[in-house]
């Protein structure tokens, strides 16, 4: 590990510092819209809560501890990946994206921006450097991508965006900082989707950008403050609670996910596996350079849709649903939502269930 790729500051996310006698220990949580304002606002002081919330600021000093970065936190992962296109896009830019990624982030230029003048290009995250990036004012990247759980090369791409003008921007829901880190890799800017593993009970949505370059970040704060596109105290309040512990779940579900999927792989009804903590050759290579763990998604094929709906169905321990990264084990079978999978490809999120008790409870349900 390089020393740039150090890991993320999980001590300092735990004690902030910065207090004074008799304040709490725990973050409070304030909902204030409006602040105090006899004349002229001081520099940094709280004006309106469109632009200012103390809980906010200290869910981003948690999150710049975890991504060694200024951060901004946003209602969602889509809404930090809105900021994050806006921030440098106008009429006539061209735009890479993969063509496998998570679905809202293309359907989301293709409905508002490619309307506005934007030219959209696709290309499948297998093989993302072929054609070069010359003329991309914009490169989206997500690794692995969801649901595929293909590789891209961070630092090769990025470096090469930038050599050709262009900005990198890296999508790191299905990592975290704890399992990957786009920032010291080379990225522009990193989304990321904290509600998933960050959330990691099923009960907030939220997101969060994070980049070393202050044009940028001026650029994504002005677009929160201006577009509104801002999180609500609350959620922000127990997002930050959830972070304290994120570390100990990521570790725990990607231990449990090597171990599912080791044992998967070895099952006769399994049709085909996917996961980075199994992956051979090069991409092997390239999970060892790039990522610090294999990740809690697996990538499931089983015969067809009856048998892996079947199969969740039985599971007791495996919840049905869409989304990821929650303490609970869950899986989702994509092609429902129109995903360029197999009908029988689940994305099978592992949790922090005792693992033995898992592994039973997900043999038990494959043989149906
Ligand atoms: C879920 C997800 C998003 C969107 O996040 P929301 O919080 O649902 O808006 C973006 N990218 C990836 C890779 C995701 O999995």
């Amino acid at each position: 590990m390089s020393k740039t790729n150090r890991p993320p500051d999980s001590a300092k996310l735990l004690h902030p510092g910065g207090h004074a006698p008799g304040d709490p220990l725990a973050p409070s949580l304030s909902h204030a819209s409006m602040f105090h304002l006899p004349s002229d606002p001081a520099p940094g002081q709280a004006v309106y809560g469109r632009a200012d919330n103390a809980t906010w600021q200290a869910l981003e000093a948690g999150l710049s501890a975890l991504e060694g970065a200024p951060t901004l936190a946003f209602p969602s992962g889509m809404a930090a990946i809105t900021a994050a296109i806006m921030a440098r896009l106008k009429s006539g830019d061209r735009v890479l994206m993969p063509e496998d990624g998570y679905y809202a982030t293309r359907q989301l230029v293709q409905q508002f921006l490619v309307p506005l003048g934007v030219r959209l290009v696709l290309r499948p995250t297998l093989g993302f450097a072929e054609g070069g990036f010359d003329g991309f004012a914009v490169v989206f990247i997500e690794t692995p991508s969801n649901p595929g759980l293909d590789l891209v090369d961070i630092a090769a791409v990025t470096a090469a965006v930038r050599a050709a003008g262009g900005l990198s921007i890296v999508d790191n829901t299905l990592m975290t900082p704890f399992g990957q880190r786009p920032l010291a890799l080379g990225a522009d800017i990193v989304v990321a989707s904290d509600s998933k593993a960050p959330g990691g009970q099923s009960d907030v949505l939220m997101g969060h950008v994070a980049s070393h370059d202050a044009g940028l970040m001026d650029a994504m704060r002005a677009w929160r403050t201006l577009s509104g596109s801002i999180p609500g105290p609350q959620e922000a309040w127990m997002l930050l609670r959830s972070l304290a512990t994120l570390e100990l779940r990521f570790e725990r579900m990607c231990a449990s996910a090597t171990v599912i999927a080791e044992r998967l792989a070895a099952h006769p009804k399994v049709q085909a596996l996917r996961y980075p903590g199994l992956a051979s050759g090069a991409e092997a290579e390239l999970v060892q350079r790039q990522m610090q763990r294999p990740g809690f998604v697996i990538g499931l094929t089983l015969a067809d849709k009856i048998a892996a709906d079947g199969f969740v169905a039985r599971c007791p321990l495996v919840e049905a649903a869409t989304s990821f990264g929650g303490v609970h084990s869950s899986a989702d079978r994509r092609a429902r939502f129109g995903d360029a999978v197999a009908e029988g490809f689940l994305r099978l999120s592992i949790g922090i269930e005792p693992v033995d008790a898992l592994w039973r409870a997900i043999s038990d349900a494959l043989e149906g």
